[in-house]
């Protein structure tokens, strides 16, 4: 077989590509940790349908095999199951590292493995990019901003972020990948890329992840009430996967380090998105006020101007028209598992 690496592809598909459009380019092998996941696996299907090689390395925490199923087939598919807190010796052009879970219910499920994840597994990766000479994209979060006092948030606002509370091994962990990830760009001459990223959804989303939106989804379908925490004042800003997925490969191909926000700046009270949950699946769907989360920030939108500016890149989707699509998903799995579960 030849290497993947000596294959030419057509550049029909390059997002950000510098390849002038119709002519060929060498094929990139691409690694993406976490591939298997929500955000990982849509960025896998657009890699492999742009002609490169993807490598996923997973190890199932969160992720689910049935995300990437439809490429098992795929020559230019190959999925590894490992623990990024391990080391791992690879050959790719390009990494994206997204291993971590994001859920909140998820990450402080065993908040010491999460931070491991995060610090260990960051730094194990960053050896991988350098020994290799490989790209280097990190999926920062928003939450590095923590509970906000700059609103929207800035790239250059250093965020309010409780050291030691739970939801710690996430922002805290997240804010050491960045410093990692840039004192391997400074010291070891490493490419790389950091986006923040902003609450986003879409279909493959688990299921019961404890998110808002998924939350939501699921119980306006199971007609159970949308339990709203707190007053349901607090804000956040929902973008959807594929507007994620293209400004993650914008920031791979382009020229700038970042970090960069990669979120919808649309804002939405908790309460607000509660309405069009109810008005995109069932208006009579109740609300039940539930005890809020220990150090849940007050607000969250993004100031994208610089992502614009300098990837030439915003979100198309407006809430309204994302949900539905992330319903037909949920509807179908939900009811699938049912049934399942009824034979
Ligand atoms: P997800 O939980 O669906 O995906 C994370 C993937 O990483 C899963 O497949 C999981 O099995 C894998 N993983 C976790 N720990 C691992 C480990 N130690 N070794 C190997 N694999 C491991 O989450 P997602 O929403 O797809 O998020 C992807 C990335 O984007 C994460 O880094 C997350 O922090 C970041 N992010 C996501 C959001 C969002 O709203 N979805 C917001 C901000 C940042
Ligand atoms: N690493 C890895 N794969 C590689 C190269 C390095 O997993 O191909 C890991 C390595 O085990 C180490 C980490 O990345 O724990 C950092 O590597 P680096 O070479 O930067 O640091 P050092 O090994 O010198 O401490
Ligand atoms: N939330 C809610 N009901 C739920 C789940 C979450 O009102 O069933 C709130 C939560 O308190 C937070 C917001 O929704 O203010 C977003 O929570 P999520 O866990 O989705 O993401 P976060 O932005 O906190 O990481």
């Amino acid at each position: 077989v030849e290497p993947a690496h000596h294959r030419d592809v057509a550049t029909r598909h390059f997002v950000g590509g510098k390849v002038p459009l119709g002519l060929k380019r060498k094929a990139l092998r691409v690694l993406v940790t976490g591939g298997a996941g929500f955000v990982g696996s849509h960025l896998v299907d657009r890699l492999l349908e742009r002609g490169d090689s993807v490598i996923v390395v997973d190890n199932f925490f969160t992720g689910r095999k049935d995300n990437v199923l439809h490429h098992l087939n795929d020559p230019n598919f190959e999925m590894i199951r490992h623990d990024v807190v391990e080391p791992i010796l690879l050959e790719v052009d390009q990494i994206y590292h997204l291993a971590c879970p994001a859920s909140p219910v998820h990450y402080k499920y065993n908040p010491i493995k999460t931070i491991k994840t995060n610090v260990v597994g960051t730094l194990n990766m960053l050896g991988l990019a350098k020994r290799i000479n490989a790209k280097f994209l990190l999926t920062s979060t928003s939450e590095v901003y923590g509970d906000p006092l700059q609103h929207p948030q800035v790239e250059t606002y250093w965020g309010n972020v409780n050291p030691i509370g739970v939801r710690s091994c996430y922002d805290e962990g997240k804010r050491t990948a960045e410093t990692l990830t840039m004192d391997y760009h400074r010291g070891a001459n490493l490419e790389v890329r950091i986006a923040r990223i902003f609450n986003t959804y879409g279909p493959r989303m688990c299921i019961d992840d404890g998110r808002v939106v998924s939350n939501f989804v699921a119980q306006a379908l199971r007609k159970e009430p949308l339990t709203v925490y707190g007053d349901g004042k607090q804000t956040r800003s929902f973008q959807y996967v594929s507007d994620l997925v293209e400004g993650l490969m914008k920031l791979m191909e382009g020229d700038h380090v970042g970090p960069f926000n990669l979120g919808n700046p649309g804002e939405f009270t908790m309460l607000e998105l509660a309405k069009v949950v109810q008005d995109t699946i069932d208006p009579n769907a109740q609300i039940e006020f539930r005890q809020n989360t220990q150090d849940d920030p007050h607000k969250r939108k993004p100031d994208i101007s610089r992502a614009k500016e300098l990837l030439g890149w915003e979100p198309k989707i407006p809430l309204r028209e994302g949900l539905p699509l992330m319903v037909s998903d949920f509807r179908k799995r939900i009811f699938g598992d049912q049934d399942a579960a009824a034979t």
